[in-house]
């Protein structure tokens, strides 16, 4: 059976891209696992009266290269293991941008939609409190991640200014922007990974104009990758999902009536005039590029054969698995990794940060130009590597490009600090 839990996969990606790069042994034991863990107990007092007892995460995986840096998910079946496994690819997401954070990840187990606003509020209040004590500007900062968004941000960065006695805007990134949020901030994980795809596609010889794309997911991800790849190419989005399954149409969807469905009955099933598939028949579609943009787990040994796209752009955390790597990389499909194409979230929290550290405010035009700047940079550094290791004879994966530059990076800062 193929290992599925997110942790031991990063683990396994760890020690190929180790083996490969021939990394040193001690700095790999220190980057097998998380510096620190902290689990949390959050009471809340629910509508009824009573008090529901929830369970948080919070991780910093890696701090040598900066203050740990990740979002915040809520979600029914978090795990500590999950939160780890993402706090591990946070590090090699900043590292690779080259933006000065380590990685870090939190989490509440709870089904938001379950919760009304004022408990969703108390939740959000009361996780900060319990772990008020592990973060801050200079020690780890959280964002938003699956099922939390800029309200929760805010009612966060609160709760931590209540905490320490003063305004700390720069203690949460992902706000709005009347609480020191960033212009291009909303849609930026959407609009890095189109830069990645612009790049992608001029690589391959792909029209993206002429483009047929499947997105898994309309959450923060999917929900502006759609909007923009539309927006800025063109392209004909032939599919889509969200948790209730997925809408189909050959002609193309519309943006707009998919966003009034979901706004109504709450998923996109409502949409009219479309086909119905379940997430499984798209993530097979014959597409010229696939966007999985939900949770991980999604394209494994079972399914990666039967996947039939050019590009593999993942714009979620972790939805291959390392079974359906190797698959994937020998039908030729580029698969490009998480944490180069969904680093843009994280690339403009950091500009937020420094916005708020300076109280000096950007355009959206600044964010997006430096955003394009930095993650086409990253790209092109994961296709040099790649084609250094090539001219030496070996053929390595973009994913394995990528960590061998984020792990050479983590790496080097810890050995110059003496940390081996
Ligand atoms: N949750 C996002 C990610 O996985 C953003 C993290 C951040 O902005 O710190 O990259």
């Amino acid at each position: 059976m193929e290992e599925l839990n997110p942790f031991k996969i990063t683990q396994q990606q760890l020690k190929k891209a180790a083996d490969i790069m021939n990394l040193d042994k001690e700095a790999y034991e220190i980057l097998s696992e998380p510096m620190r863990t902290l689990t949390v107990s959050i009471p809340i007092k629910m509508r009824d009266g009573k008090t529901k007892v929830f369970k948080g995460f919070r991780v910093h995986y890696n701090t040598a290269r900066g203050p740990a840096k990740g979002g915040i998910r809520f979600h029914p079946e978090e795990t500590i293991d999950t939160v780890k496994a993402l706090s591990a690819w946070m590090t090699w997401k900043s590292a690779l941008a080259n933006i000065p954070y380590g990685g870090g990840k939190g989490g509440v187990i709870c089904n938001p939609k379950e919760l009304n606003d004022t408990e969703l509020e108390n939740l959000c209040r009361g996780y900060i409190r319990a772990i008020g004590d592990f973060i801050g500007p200079k020690v780890d900062i959280p964002a938003p991640d699956v099922y939390t968004t800029p309200q929760e941000m805010a009612w966060m960065m609160d709760e931590y200014s209540n905490l320490v006695g003063h305004n700390e805007f720069g203690a949460i990134t992902g706000k709005p922007l009347e609480v020191g949020g960033s212009e291009g901030r909303f849609d930026s994980t959407a609009m890095g990974g189109m830069y990645v795809l612009r790049e992608a596609a001029k690589l391959k010889k792909i029209n993206l104009k002429k483009a047929r794309i499947a997105i898994q997911g309309f959450g923060n991800a999917g929900n502006f990758a759609f909007d923009l790849s539309k927006k800025l190419f063109g392209s004909n989005i032939v599919a889509i999902s969200d948790s209730s399954g997925a809408v189909y149409s050959e002609k193309g969807l519309d943006y707009q009536k998919l966003k009034k469905a979901k706004e109504e009955t709450g998923s996109i099933d409502g949409c009219k005039g479309v086909e119905k598939l379940t997430n499984e028949e798209l993530l097979e579609l014959d597409v010229d590029v696939l966007i999985p943009a939900a949770i991980e787990n999604q394209i494994t040994e079972k399914n990666a054969d039967k996947i039939n796209t050019k590009i593999l752009l993942e714009l979620a955390n972790g939805p291959v698995t390392p079974g359906a790597d190797d698959i994937l990389f020998n039908k030729g499909i580029f698969d490009l990794p998480d944490f180069l194409v969904n680093s843009g979230g994280v690339i403009v929290s950091y500009f937020e940060w420094v916005q708020n550290i300076q109280s000096f405010y950007w355009t959206q035009e600044d964010v997006y130009k430096r955003l394009d700047s930095i993650i086409t940079t990253s790209f092109k550094d994961v296709i040099k590597t790649q084609m250094e290791y090539k001219s030496n004879n070996k053929k390595i994966s973009p994913r394995m490009a990528a960590y061998i530059i984020a792990i050479k990076r983590v790496a080097d800062t810890m050995k110059v600090r003496g940390w081996y």
